[in-house]
């Protein structure tokens, strides 16, 4: 028997070569054939009488064939041409190429036919028209109606998908249930699943389409939330965690200790943190705030409590470069009051005696220490795989578990977040401390780039500023890395020895061994470096305060948020800063439309929101980290269908999850080992 999970070579005429060719289309079962949804429609529902038809109109008729026949031009291609009739009258109907229809048009035959009205050899024609055969027993699939346009491939047209799709849903629609209870459909004023499917792919009207895709859109929504916060509720359930015991006062007098108040944002974000570490359930929480909101010293805060308790931390970062400005920061904060280690190599070394163990993924390989922390810091998550992720956060030999804070400065707005990151949660820093200046950004077209190395250059003398300058963002292959280290050198001479002859440029690239690496930021953070000509490998997190210019190259290529990123290095310090987008004229009206937005906006979320209309979530987010995959009705831009959506969510997991709902639920589990 047909099942929705069945292959659909199940299906009659669907054979290898369909088979091969479906899979282009994402498509393996028949389940995946009826959530291939139509893009557009046209509306061939009216049927017009043949002599009232007027050219350039689209419609359907009905009538028969009055005769057909091949007709031969000089270069011996064909076309056919037929005669249709209904009471009212006649007219022509042209095909090219399709010598097989006068098998299945022959004469007497009742047809349908839709499509667009010409002029061909001065005679009013419908040419290449949808047709179909009319059957007393059946309503017509591709004409005289409102009719489905596929995303197609090569060799699967909308007509093939229509007519598959169709007979899919006929096998299968008894088997299609309901998985959401009554309360919720009457309360959202939803259709049923069944009909929802049936009229995304044949809506007997406009208004049934609406509300078809709006059920499948809310499916959509709702389903991951679902799936995300069943997932938090059994992890609460079942993992344990050791609950930290530190002072309360000794934090205050750290915090009162810093060089700067706490914002607002940060207390807050610090009594989210401080509330979780002390219970018995382990915290899993995702700090998102923008750069240069201030994460690093929450992450320190939790660190220190954790410390006080008596356990250990450990704070991973994605890039060498990273974990080692982090180090500094946590030593220069704590002084010889705590143990600091750093590891950025495979090579073991022995950090028994660290408090805090700062590094990169190379503590992966650390699995003891690992194991002995209480507290995991994840700095810049979305960094790394979901399985380093999981690889790191595992429960001891007791199947006692850390306590989780994961930071990210993709600025994931909050409605979005409570559709994509359900099972954590969430603590924001929205504010950004006192005294920031809005950098200043301009976009810098060609003929105004010597004008701009000059201003540069002036800037560089007269303020003792000092400047990035990053190369265009060229693909991550391993073949592209040698480009772009290849680029990015050529660059930095031509710089060096045409344009600023006079003053100290350096070079840093990901091809740099770690020590030359660090070398390189730390005489730039001394200022004997006047000008950093880089690959974006800078866009992760570096903190050179008097820096205040960056320029980036080839700006077009890169999106809005990865560009926010990039400026986020600079304005960090009490100075006016800069930002410089270059970017041809070649470029085009719409990238520099969007770059524009850079220039009115410094707030990462509002460019988050825009990136997100412009380029779709999967760009900017990546599409199989948070599976938006999923999303091919549902808006991520519509807040009200979030509010409606997380409101059921909750509702429905008040009840017990009926098992149709379960089974709907399946494709988003969250990995059983995937804390974020
Ligand atoms: P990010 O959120 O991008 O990781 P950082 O933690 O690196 O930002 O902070 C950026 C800079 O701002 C650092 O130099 C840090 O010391 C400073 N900073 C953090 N919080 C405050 C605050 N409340 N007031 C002033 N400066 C702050
Ligand atoms: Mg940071």
């Amino acid at each position: 028997m047909l099942k929705l999970n069945s292959s659909v070579k199940t299906l009659t005429g669907v054979g290898e070569r369909y088979v091969q060719r479906l899979t282009h289309l994402e498509i393996g079962t028949i389940e995946d054939l009826l959530h291939h949804y139509p893009v557009r429609y046209i509306d061939y529902s009216i049927i017009s009488p043949i002599n009232r038809l007027q050219v350039d109109e689209v419609v359907t008729i009905h009538g028969s064939v009055l005769n057909i026949q091949n007709q031969y031009r000089r270069n011996r291609r064909s076309f056919q041409r037929a005669i249709i009739a209904d009471k009212t009258g006649q007219i022509q109907v042209i095909w090219f190429n399709q010598t097989y229809l006068i098998n299945s048009l022959k004469k007497g035959t009742k047809v349908s036919l839709s499509g667009k009205i010409d002029k061909f050899h001065s005679q009013k024609t419908l040419t290449s028209p949808e047709f179909e055969i009319i059957r007393a027993d059946q309503k017509p699939t591709h004409t005289g109606r409102i009719v489905g346009i596929y995303p197609e491939t090569q060799g699967l047209s909308s007509k093939w998908l229509r007519a598959k799709i169709k007979t899919a849903l006929k096998i299968i629609s008894p088997q299609i249930e309901e998985f959401l209870p009554d309360k919720i459909l009457n309360q959202e004023k939803l259709i049923g699943q069944r009909k929802a499917l049936r009229q995304i792919h044949f809506p007997p009207s406009p208004k049934e389409y609406q509300l078809a895709r709006y059920r499948l859109a809310f499916n959509e929504m709702l389903l991951p939330q679902i799936a995300a916060l069943k997932q938090k509720k059994q992890w609460q359930k079942t993992r344990q965690a050791s609950p930290l015991k530190f002072p309360s006062q000794k934090i205050k007098t750290f915090i009162k200790s810093l060089s700067f108040r706490l914002t607002g944002a940060q207390q807050k974000a610090w009594q989210d943190i401080a509330k979780d570490l002390v219970k018995t359930q382990p915290m899993n929480r995702l700090l998102c705030g923008d750069v240069g909101s201030g994460k690093t010293i929450i992450a320190a805060i939790g660190a220190y409590a954790c410390f006080l308790s008596n356990q250990k931390t450990i704070l991973m970062a994605p890039t060498e470069m990273l974990a080692q400005q982090h180090y500094q920061t946590l030593k220069k904060l704590f002084g010889k009051k705590l143990q600091i280690g750093l590891q950025t190599s495979r090579k073991k070394k022995n950090h028994q005696k660290s408090n805090i163990l700062v590094g990169t993924h190379s503590l992966l390989y650390q699995r003891k220490i690992v194991t002995q922390s209480s507290l995991i810091i994840i700095d810049e998550q979305h960094r790394f795989g979901t399985d380093q992720r999981a690889r790191l956060i595992k429960p001891n030999a007791k199947k006692i578990y850390p306590h989780v804070l994961t930071m990210t400065a993709t600025p994931i707005p909050r409605s979005i977040a409570l559709v994509t990151h359900g099972h954590l949660d969430l603590s924001y820093l929205d504010e950004m401390p006192q005294g920031r200046k809005k950098v200043k950004t301009w976009i810098v077209p060609n003929i105004k780039r010597e004008a701009a190395y000059q201003w540069i250059n002036k800037q560089i003398k007269e303020h003792h500023s000092q400047a990035f300058i990053i190369c265009p963002l060229i693909e991550e292959s391993q073949k592209e890395i040698m480009k772009n280290v290849r680029a990015v050198t050529k660059e930095y001479k031509k710089l060096q020895k045409e344009i600023f002859p006079h003053l100290k440029l350096g070079l840093l690239h990901g091809q740099l061994k770690g020590e030359k690496k660090d070398k390189i930021i730390k005489k730039f953070n001394q200022g004997k470096i006047d000008i950093l000509v880089a690959t974006p490998v800078v866009e992760v997190g570096i903190d050179i305060p008097n820096a205040t210019i960056m320029v980036v190259e080839g700006a077009h290529r890169f999106g809005l948020a990865q560009l926010h990123q990039l400026r986020g290095r600079v304005g960090r310090g009490a100075k006016q800063s800069y930002c410089l987008l270059f970017a041809p004229a070649s470029a085009g009206k719409k990238s520099r439309r969007r770059l524009k937005i850079l220039e009115k906006t410094n707030l990462g979320f509002e460019l988050a929101q825009k990136d997100l209309e412009q380029r779709g979530p999967g760009k900017i987010f990546g599409t199989a980290q948070h599976g938006f995959t999923q999303f091919k009705l549902a808006d991520l831009g519509d807040r009200k269908m979030i509010q409606k959506t997380n409101r059921a969510a909750h509702q429905i997991l008040r009840r017990k999850i009926s098992s149709s709902l379960k089974k709907s639920l399946k494709k988003y589990t969250i990995g059983q080992v995937e804390p974020n």
